[in-house]
C-alpha cells in the first residue's frame, strides 16, 4: 500500500464548510467557505457588496 494516509491541508480542508448567501441587490447566490467568512464580499453579478455576518446560514431544514 503507498497510498498516503494524510496529504498536508487536508485536515484543514475537511474542517472547511462553504456558505452560500443571496445578493440583497439582485439575490444572485455567492458561494464562500468558512475560513472566508469575515472577509469582505461583493456580488459577481452586480457588485453589491453582501454582508455574510448578517446571513443566516440554511441548514437546509
Ligand atoms: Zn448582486
Amino acid at each position: 500500500m503507498t497510498t498516503p494516509q494524510h496529504c498536508p491541508g487536508f485536515e484543514q480542508f475537511k474542517s472547511l464548510k462553504s456558505f452560500t448567501c443571496n445578493c440583497p441587490k439582485c439575490n444572485t447566490p455567492k458561494e464562500i467557505f468558512s475560513d472566508e467568512f469575515d472577509k469582505p464580499h461583493k456580488c459577481d453579478n452586480c457588485g453589491e457588496e453582501i454582508d455574510f455576518t448578517s446571513c443566516t446560514y440554511d441548514a437546509g431544514n
